[in-house]
């Protein structure tokens, strides 16, 4: 992008600035420096994107929901490509903006590439059906259509990946969508605009409001011209965002965060190659992304006989984490996103420690001007906690104990989230009974993290509504109608008169 250009709204095809002319300094988290500068939308920018969303739809009769399926999922493809060719820039940019490591912010633009290739794939194969009405002199059919002009809201963590798990089903399914960055890292998603752009997607069909959560979100949820809102984000903004919808009776998915357990059985660390490994994947499962992540693996349940050996290991190698700024080689762990979420992480240890908890390792801030964190493990942690039952959003994991397979599931479903968790154990009855017992929306087996485009993600509980990926991540985007067709009409002499 043209930094120091706020020209990042993005409305009806055309790039402007903010209506009153407002900016907003993007940070660098690794030294706290002014990395871009964007355009700081309002209401008037939000309510003319709207309409631009609107007449291009155009009742369903607009260009793009009338394009053909293939058509559309050729251009999805395209997107892809496009991706693929800009890896290493948009890889760079979203390190810098969000503070992750280059090679993560590789990685995501490799599953934004096959998000959109996913759904490019399925929309062909996902047509209507034909339903037999139990008359040969009956047509009936079931077709999907596009919903019409989506809000689609998204966090700072994984700016490009959570936008393109709501960017490409809209698209897939015929939509137009206003869509709104968290005001914190908003760069690689002005990015993806221009790369939609550059692919073809007609004027109107995709618009960008770069801005604060109130009022650019805010007011995408109430506005009477938006018929679904997606958002992805924090339990207090959720709520208020399916409150805000209620009113005009939207479609609304949220995807919430998460207090995600991490259960580890002794059986799973009879061997050293077992431990090593249960142990690296707790760090991966708790760490990676310094802990912003919304499946973190924030809460260790391990097996009481296991917990000396497995933790002394786990706060050792913790310590010894590499952490600076993401585009510096050999760094594992970059700096959290901003000043607000480093604050937020310390009042959390503290307050984890006023209650009773031991800190192991971290706890302390890292070096330099940025908002570096040490990777944390609280030892002794219980339900009481208030670092046990909310999510703290930084590197900090807690360690709570089990004696019995019935203790370690009540203690992975004691939380009001539920999108993920984990369960380590070579005791394939057990896992599998362990998995059907957890009310999360996603439970890995022996690993941590992994997730597949085809597969749908999302939450039980506070952790939100509905699906994203896999065959429901299309479905939310689409209305579905029956059409039934007499072939041969005839009087019913329903009123004998
Ligand atoms: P946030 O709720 O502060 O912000 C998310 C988005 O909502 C931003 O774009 C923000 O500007 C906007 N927003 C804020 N107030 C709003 C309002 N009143 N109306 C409409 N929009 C509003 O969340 P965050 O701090 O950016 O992200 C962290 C949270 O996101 C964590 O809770 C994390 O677990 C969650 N998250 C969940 C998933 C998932 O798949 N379940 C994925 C990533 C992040």
């Amino acid at each position: 992008m043209n930094q120091g250009t706020p020209d990042t709204i993005h409305v009806g095809g055309e790039w402007r600035t903010a209506a009153s002319g407002a900016t907003r300094d993007i940070l660098d988290p690794a030294d706290a420096t002014v990395l871009a500068v964007v355009a700081e939308g309002g209401a008037e920018d939000t309510d003319a994107a709207v309409a631009a969303a609107r007449a291009a739809f155009d009742g369903g009769q607009g260009p793009w929901p009338r394009t053909p399926v293939a058509e559309r999922a050729a251009l999805l493809r395209r997107v892809a490509d496009l991706l693929a060719r800009d890896r290493e820039e948009l890889g760079l940019l979203e390190s810098r903006d969000a503070g992750k490591t280059v090679e993560e912010g590789r990685v995501d633009v490799d599953c934004v590439a096959d998000a959109f290739r996913y759904f490019a794939d399925l929309v062909v194969n996902e047509t209507g059906r034909v339903v037999d009405a139990g008359d040969p002199a009956v047509h009936s059919v079931v077709v999907h259509e596009p919903v019409g002009v989506c809000a689609l809201i998204t966090p700072w963590n994984y700016p490009l990946l959570q936008a393109s798990w709501k960017v490409a089903p809209a698209l897939a399914a015929g939509n137009t969508f206003v869509l709104k960055p968290s005001e914190v890292t908003p760069l690689t998603t002005v990015a993806l605009i221009r790369l939609l752009q550059e692919a073809g997607l007609p004027a109107g069909v995709a618009n960008l409001v770069t801005g604060a959560g109130d009022p650019v979100g805010a007011r995408l949820a109430e506005h009477p011209d938006v018929d679904l809102v997606s958002f992805t984000g924090g339990i207090v903004s959720g709520t208020k965002v399916m409150r805000a919808a209620a009113d005009t009776v939207k479609k609304v998915a949220l995807e919430l965060g998460g207090k995600n357990p991490n259960v580890v059985f002794a059986d799973a660390c009879a061997t050293p190659e077992g431990f090593d490994t249960a142990v690296d994947q707790a760090l991966n499962a708790a760490f990676i992304h310094s802990g912003q992540v919304c499946s973190a693996g924030s809460r260790l349940i391990v097996e009481e006989s296991l917990r000396e050996r497995f933790v002394a290991e786990l706060a050792s190698r913790a310590d010894k984490i590499r952490i600076g700024r993401g585009t510096e080689d050999g760094v594992e762990c970059g700096p959290l996103v901003s000043a607000a979420q480093l604050a937020r992480t310390e009042s959390y240890v503290d307050s984890a420690l006023d209650e009773g908890a031991v800190l192991r390792s971290g706890g302390k801030r890292g070096p330099g001007e940025g908002y570096f964190y040490r990777p944390t493990v609280l030892d002794r942690c219980h339900r009481g906690m208030r670092v046990v039952r909310e999510e703290v959003f930084g590197p900090v994991l807690t360690v709570e104990t089990f004696r019995t397979e019935d203790e370690a599931v009540a203690l992975a479903n004691d939380t009001e989230y539920g999108l993920a968790g984990g369960v380590w154990t070579t005791d394939p009855g057990r896992a599998r009974r362990v998995a059907g017992r957890l009310r999360h929306g996603t439970v890995w087996i022996n690993d941590f993290h992994p997730y597949l485009p085809q597969a749908e993600w999302g939450g039980f509980g506070r952790s939100g509504v509905g699906r994203e990926l896999g065959p429901t991540g299309l479905a939310e985007y689409r209305e579905t109608k029956h059409v039934y067709q007499n072939l041969d009409p005839r009087p019913v002499r329903w009123f004998k008169g």
